[in-house]
Parts: structure tokens; sequence; C-alpha cells
């Protein structure tokens, strides 16, 4: 069997770090499978759509490197892959679950379910409704429909056939969560559009998911989604769910605390590479008997990993169901080491001259000194000091303008030695750079360095920090 996953965000906003893990974990398990998968679009939530959000999703998408099988703009068998272009197919599944007599229509108005939801809370009750539709006879249903009285679909909790308890390839074993479920959930709105839960178990079941991979929010809604199946006797897919992502301290993730929006981390220069891989670790837990005697190693949290190393370590059995904390810290720690890795290559090195480039010309618009060949000396010459390619202006604004003596910084350096020795150091330097048989190369100059330095009476800090100043301006 082939595998095939989807990836379905409401197009309710930008993507967020959560969406970018779980389009990961999905895109992993279907490389590894040599599966496919799907950019499914749901926006059957017609209050909450955002315009260009699907735009958005995609780049983020494309930024990250996670190329989709089938979606918007890449047809394939199963589309239309927007559900609000398949709304013939909810009414299809909701009119079987109407005839079969697991759903039925209720025509209560928006007031009176509140005025009950609120009675029934008051004497205590579990219940979120209290089934007057249910009761009402065909001819009744039959008058109102006719009369074009506006009406809602609801699955009829009280005729569930037997179903066993569901399991999660991550979470394991579940327990019975119905009690929490609301009174005979909506499975079609006033506008006639599905809610979240029939069009998903539709299309799951319609475009042939085997795998569904989503975040833990959605776990509260699984016994719901299995009693459709059943009730549509249809076969259920596996089920893995992400545990919800958290700030080093203990709070869930939101925009207030940082950056959550995948699109933030492309504008602020770091690598695709390294969020996916800081994402990837985020989930991937602890090793348990289980997985150790199937030999499946569990990374700890930044182990710097390649795409194909990711695809080759990834599976379900790797994951734990415990929260896990997205640490920033540990982004500027792989980014750097990405970084790293691509300077060992003439191509990663001229891919990351290229990647400066637009930083340092946006920084520096009057500089000489921006072409790709210079660049990539420059980050050679910092490697190792830059944490992400937008830095390398502020890190090392000498190699692109003249030293700025007057900052407060080279003031300040300035005072701490005497112009006479700022003349010395300087002077000799200057002279014996200039005869013909300097060598310009780092360890023959830093020999060079040392012997002048020793012809002086100065010590070693004090002479480099001269020559510091002179060259840079800057402390480091
Ligand atoms: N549309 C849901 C969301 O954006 C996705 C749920 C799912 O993957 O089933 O959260």
């Amino acid at each position: 069997m082939t595998t095939l996953l989807r990836f379905a965000p409401s197009p309710t906003g930008a993507l967020h770090l959560g969406g970018l893990r779980t389009a990961l974990y999905n895109y992993l398990y279907a490389k590894k499978t040599s599966g496919k998968w799907i950019l499914r679009i749901e926006d059957t939530d017609r209050t909450r759509a955002v315009p260009g959000a699907v735009e958005g999703i995609q780049d983020a998408l494309g930024w990250a490197g996670l190329e989709y099988d089938y979606g918007p703009g890449k047809p394939g068998p199963h589309g239309p892959y927007f559900q609000s272009e398949r709304l013939d197919l909810y009414h299809s599944y909701a009119n079987k679950l109407l005839e079969s007599g697991h759903a039925y229509r209720c025509f209560c108005s928006a007031d009176k379910l509140a005025a009950t939801r609120e009675k029934l809370a008051r004497t205590g009750s579990n219940s979120t409704y209290d089934k007057t539709c249910l009761h009402l006879t065909e001819d009744e249903v039959a008058r109102k429909v006719r009369a074009g009285e506006k009406s809602i679909v609801r699955l009829n909790d009280g005729r569930l056939p037997m179903r066993p308890p569901g399991h999660d390839l991550v979470f394991k074993n579940l327990k019975d969560a119905h009690a929490s479920l609301p009174t005979d959930p909506v499975l079609l709105k006033s506008d006639s559009y599905p809610t979240y839960h029939l069009a998903s178990v539709v299309d799951d079941h319609e475009m042939g998911i085997t795998h569904v991979v989503r975040g833990e929010e959605w776990l509260p809604s699984l016994p719901l989604h299995l009693d459709l199946y059943a009730c549509l006797n249809l076969p259920t897919p596996q089920f893995a769910h992400l545990p919800i992502l958290l700030n080093p301290d203990g709070t869930k993730m939101s925009k207030r605390k940082g950056d959550v929006h995948v699109l933030d981390y492309k504008n602020r220069g770091w690598e695709p590479s390294s969020v996916l891989n800081w994402l990837a670790l985020a989930g991937w837990g602890v090793q348990d008997a289980s997985s150790s005697s199937s030999g499946k190693q569990a990374p700890n949290s930044t182990t710097l990993m390649t795409m194909d190393e990711m695809i080759r370590n990834f599976d379900f059995s790797v994951l734990t169901h415990r929260r896990s904390v997205l640490d920033p810290v540990k982004l500027e720690y792989i980014n750097k080491h990405h970084l790293m890795r691509l300077m060992t290559s003439p191509e990663g090195l001229r891919t990351l001259a290229e990647r400066a480039q637009p930083y340092v010309k946006a920084a520096y618009p009057e500089s000489p000194y921006t072409s790709l060949p210079y660049l990539e000396k420059v980050v050679s010459a910092l490697q190792g000091r830059i944490v992400k390619l937008s830095d390398i202006p502020t890190l090392g604004p000498f190699f692109f303008s003249e030293p700025y003596y007057s900052s407060p910084e080279a003031q300040k350096m300035r005072q701490s030695f005497s112009s006479e020795n700022y003349a010395v150091v300087i002077d000799s330097l200057v002279s014996r750079l200039r005869s013909a048989e300097v060598q310009w190369e780092a360890s023959a100059l830093s020999q060079l360095l040392h012997d002048e330095n020793a012809k002086t009476s100065l010590k070693q800090k004090e002479y480099m920090t001269i020559l510091r100043h002179a060259l840079t301006g800057m402390k480091v």
C-alpha cells in the first residue's frame, strides 16, 4: 500500500512554527515510505478566512523546501484541494447519515440553542443540547424544509455503533473521551458548509489518506471522527497527533511571546534547513524500551541533521507525546553549525555569499565591496561567529566601509593607549607591510605581527588592540 498523507491548514492567517512542524513530519514520512503528500486547504469556516493566507502558506512551505505532491497549483487524482470546492461531496455524505438515522436536521435558532445550553449547564448537566429536533416527525421535518426554514445537521449520538477504543501512533492506546464531546455534534452548518469534523473525515476517506498527522489540539475530536467512520462504514486511517509546542518558560507559544510565524524566520535570515532541524527535534522524544530494541535512535535536542538524515531517522515510534519546548537558543546553535557545514564546500560557500549579498547591500548601499567572490571570503573569515547570515553587516562592518572612529566604542578604545604608542605600532607595521617580501597569507602574517610586536616594549594585548582599532574601530 502506498502511503498518502495530507497537511490540511485552514487559511485563517500566517503559517506558524507548529504548522510547519506538522507539514515537515508529513513530508518526512511520505519521503521515507516513498509515498506522497497533499496540501489540502480547509476553508469551510467562511467567517475566519483571511485573504492571501493560502499564498502565505505556500510561500512558507516553499521557503522551507517542503514541496507537496498534490494541492493548489499541483493537480492530482484527489482534487479539488480546496474544501470550499467539494461541498457536494459533504452534502452527499450528510444525506447518507440522515437516511440511515445517524443524523437529523435541527431547526433551533442560535438564540434558542444558547438558552438551552445555559439552562442545561445550570442544572449541572454535561449535555449541550436537549435534542428537541430529534423528536420531530418526518412530516414536520419535510414541512419545515419546504417552508424554507434554516437548519443544521447533527450527528445522533444515541445511535452510535460499538467502536473499539482509539489508537494513536504517538499517544498510543486512548481512553474513551466521548464525555467531553458536545451533544449531537454539528456536521453541516446553517450556511450549508460542513464543519471541520465532517469535511476532514470525508476528505481523508475520499482522498485515500493512510496516515492523518496533525496537532494534539485535534485529539479530543478523534472520538467523534471515529464515530463518523463507523456510522458511514468506512475504514479508518492511522492517526498520529503531535504534541503541543511550548516556550522555554512552559507557556504555550504565541505571537506575544516572540516569533511564531514561519515567514518571520525567513525575513530574519535564518536557514530553512536549521529551522526544520530545530522543529524536527521538538517532539522527537527520548528513546523508550520498545524503540531501542528495534534499534531506532532518538536524537537529543540539538543534534544536527540534514534533510536526508531526518528522512532516514524519522518514524512515528521516535516521537514523544510529551509537550515539547522550542528553545530559541537551540536554533542559534543549530543555525551556526548549519552555516559552518555549508562553508566546507565551494558550492555551499557560493550559496551563502549569494544569500548574504542582499543583507550587505541593504546595510551598505554605497559599498564597492559586495561582490560574490569577496563575500565568500568575508563569510569564511567570520566562520564560527555568524549565527545567521543577516548578522554579517553588524559583525564585520569594516569589510564594507571605512572604520567608524567616532563611535563611542572606538573613542573609548582610543583613550586606553597613548598617541606615541599608536604611532609606533602603525608606522612600523605600515612600512613592513609595504616591503616586497610580505606573504599575504594568514599564518605568515600572524608570524610577522608577533615579530613586529617583539621589537616594541608593548604587551601583545595592547599591540593588538591598537591594530584592531586602526583596522576596524571595534573591540572584537
Ligand atoms: N484545518 C485544521 C487546522 O488548520 C487541520 C486539522 C487536520 O489536520 O485534520 O488546524
